[in-house]
């Protein structure tokens, strides 16, 4: 039996349905309202979310009615993860696919829920849901988030 984590000896068509979904860090940027620029292919994020987002809990408000109530909800399946370049590149099933290891502030690597919000990778409490907004309107929305620390704080001793 090998002694390496799922993500790092198992291919994502090969995850139990546990496994799937423990994947998931919880970073919710995927449920934030991204714009492409039709010229140049360039991405922007917003500081609006799927209406259906709870922001406070950084999760989606009805994860079992999703695609019923939200048309444009994306299921994730090991088929479609590598084409979907939407996806944040900090994203654990995007990681995987890419044969990369998870970020340090992965749930599954640091045994605390808190460390993705903590790091900065989660749009927790960063974010409100959309109201139908027109374009020109989420336009005026686009906002930087600020890249995840890249390492784990030093405990310090006061
Ligand atoms: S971006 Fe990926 S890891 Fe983050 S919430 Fe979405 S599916 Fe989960
Ligand atoms: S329906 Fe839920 S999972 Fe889908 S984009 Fe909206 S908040 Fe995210």
């Amino acid at each position: 039996m090998s002694s390496k984590p799922f993500w790092k000896t198992k291919a994502l068509s090969e995850m139990s349905e546990a496994e799937w979904e423990s994947l998931c860090d919880g970073c919710g940027r995927c449920c934030v309202i991204g714009l492409e620029d039709e010229d140049t292919g360039e991405q922007y994020m917003t500081d609006l979310s799927c209406k259906l987002f709870d922001a406070g809990a950084c999760g989606c408000g009805d994860y079992a009615n999703r695609f019923e109530k939200v048309d444009d909800c994306t299921k994730l399946t090991p088929e479609n993860v590598p084409d979907l370049y939407w996806l944040p590149p900090t994203c654990a099933y995007r990681l995987v696919a890419q044969g990369r290891d998870l970020y340090w502030w992965h749930p599954l690597k640091s045994g605390d829920p808190e460390t993705v919000h903590a790091s900065g990778a989660s749009v927790r409490g960063k974010v409100k849901p959309e109201r139908g907004q027109k374009v020109r309107t989420l336009m005026r929305h686009i906002v930087d988030y600020p890249e995840p620390a890249a390492r784990a704080p030093r405990k310090v001793r006061k």
